[in-house]
């Protein structure tokens, strides 16, 4: 039998339609270099409109793809609109990765134009870039700027052009792609997935749901999590389509300039990864942040890397409630989130990766691989020049799986805890060391701040785990020994120390293990 229900693509063009008719006054402040300023959903639309006739000027076509280089701001939101509301696709660049991964990335999305953020421009002009890039247009402060950059005109966008109100782009196909994202790389070339339109509205109106984000129309939304990486984990369109305040905290996410842009803007719900948490919470510990600057934070989201216990407990603490979340840019990207079960019955579920966000199934295969299929999860790599992807991809039970290259076990309830990274676990005589595991044991001691554990080559064992660790206090490493003693079996403990000011971090805040093994081992 056929349906009789109206066939409307599911696509941005009915968040962009819904958030002007309905949220105009809803407020979406940024913080520029002098301060933080106050704008509205309704004046974000007009200069996303105006941007969107800018394109169509350059001869930019439906399904041309265009690069953003830029830190969390209002003015980047007005690219998240006016690109995928043009029919183009919208390549967020990782402006952390180095000169030559920018360009190759730039190069191998063919982005035709580039929309570059002013305070970022001498980051960007070390990048060489590719033919294809015909035009730079560069938005809010900026510094004297060339008139070429490579082959690109290199324009400054003053006031925009006031632009006729047309409708936003309604894609034909709900398949039709409306954003690039680059994985970030840690093992080989970053990966490109290519987003439709389709999965990025199913995946921004999960975010709304009650037992996964929550994100309302009540909430003012500050999202942490840069939108170079995984679009901000779809926070941006989850806040249009819930009709969400927005604080944007451009490049300062230290934790006195995040209290005072919480505090401004009564912000509710925010998300980042652990070590912006885990920095927060030590400047409230250390009297540097007041906590009363915090009062209105009801809600955090903690994923990219794993929470501890530790800080789950210090979150809860200070009245914020912590949402342990997991995810991929694979997955567009959150995949997994922690949410209490019926009935309470222990707290363990809040240091799991969590269970499935509704509409995606996962599994564990015989080799311990988490396993993860749904409509917001890619199906290939797009354009893949690295070896091997297709072998992150299986076609089972008559559903395409992605291998998430994570070990993981799940209990009875489905929550899902990750074990570790496939390339991170280490191999001592035959048996696994979860690295994540005993850097949350080792975050448990008061001294610890950081923690990475990772495998060095041992004539006896094969591999022995070495501890990366950044410390508040004096401690010395036979101490942190004893410590784990405690904690785990003898044969898991660290054989190693190493202690430093800070553990290093890839271009995404996570630790940087590539460069500690190519370091220690
Ligand atoms: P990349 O894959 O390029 O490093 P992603 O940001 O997509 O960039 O990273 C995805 C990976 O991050 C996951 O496969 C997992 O290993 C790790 N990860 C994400 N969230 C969590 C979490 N809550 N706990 C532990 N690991 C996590």
């Amino acid at each position: 039998m056929r349906a009789v229900m109206q066939a409307e693509p599911l696509g941005l063009h009915l968040v962009f339609d819904r958030a002007e008719a309905l949220f105009a006054d809803r407020s979406v402040v940024t913080r520029e270099p002098d301060g933080l300023t106050t704008s509205t959903f309704g004046a974000v639309f007009e200069r996303a409109r105006g941007l969107a006739a800018l394109l169509a000027g350059l001869g930019l076509a439906p399904g041309d793809p265009v690069g953003t280089f830029g830190w969390n701001t209002a003015g980047h939101l007005a690219a998240y609109i006016a690109v995928p509301g043009s029919g183009l696709v919208l390549h967020t660049i990782n402006i952390r990765l180095s000169a030559d991964e920018i360009a190759y990335t730039v190069g191998h999305a063919r982005d035709r134009v580039v929309l570059v953020d002013g305070t970022l421009w001498n980051t960007w002009a070390r990048v060489d870039p590719p033919d294809c890039v015909e035009h730079v247009l560069v938005y809010g402060p900026a510094p004297e700027l060339p008139g070429r950059h490579g082959k690109a005109v290199v324009v400054r966008l003053g006031e925009l052009p006031v632009a006729a109100r047309k409708p936003w782009y309604r894609p034909e196909d709900e398949h039709e792609a409306s954003g690039i994202c680059y994985t970030s790389g840690t093992t080989g070339k970053p990966k490109a997935v290519v987003y439709s339109h389709r999965s990025v509205y199913l995946h921004a109106l999960t975010l709304c749901g009650a037992d996964t984000f929550a994100i309302s129309h009540h909430d003012v939304v500050l999202p942490v999590v840069p939108m170079f990486h995984a679009n901000s984990w779809n926070l941006p369109y989850a806040a249009l389509l819930a009709g969400a305040g927005l604080a944007f905290p451009a490049a300062a996410t230290d934790p006195a300039s995040l209290a005072e842009c919480i505090e401004a803007t009564g912000a509710t719900f925010s998300a980042a990864v652990p070590t912006v948490w885990s920095n927060l919470v030590t400047a409230v510990r250390a009297g540097e942040v007041g906590e009363a600057a915090l009062s209105s934070l009801r809600r955090v989201v903690i994923g990219g890397s794993a929470a501890s216990e530790t800080l789950l407990t210090q979150l809860s603490g200070l009245g914020i409630e912590p949402v342990h979340a997991w995810g991929m840019t694979e997955c567009s990207p959150v995949g997994l989130v922690a949410g209490p079960p019926v009935g309470g019955g222990g707290e363990d579920y809040r240091t799991s990766q969590g269970r499935p966000m509704p509409g995606l199934a996962t599994k564990v295969g015989a080799d311990g691989e988490l396993r993860i299929s749904g409509p917001y999860v890619v199906a290939a790599y797009h354009q893949p020049d690295t070896a091997g992807t297709e072998e992150k991809f299986t076609d089972e039970d008559g559903r395409r799986w992605l291998r998430t290259g994570d070990v993981a076990t799940v209990d009875a309830r489905g929550y899902v805890r990750l074990v570790d990274r496939t390339k991170d676990l280490v191999k001592s005589g035959g048996e696994w060391i979860s690295s994540v595991d005993l850097e949350n044991h080792l975050l448990a001691h008061p001294a610890v701040r950081e923690a990475a554990v990772i495998a060095v080559p041992d004539p006896k064992w094969d591999e022995r785990p070495l501890a990366v660790v950044a410390t508040s206090a004096e401690v010395e490493a036979a101490r942190l020994r004893e410590f784990l003693l405690t904690r785990v079996p003898k044969w898991q403990v660290a054989d190693r120390f190493e202690f430093v000011e800070e553990v290093p971090k890839t271009s995404v805040g996570k630790l940087d293990k590539k460069l500690l093994r190519g370091r220690y081992a």
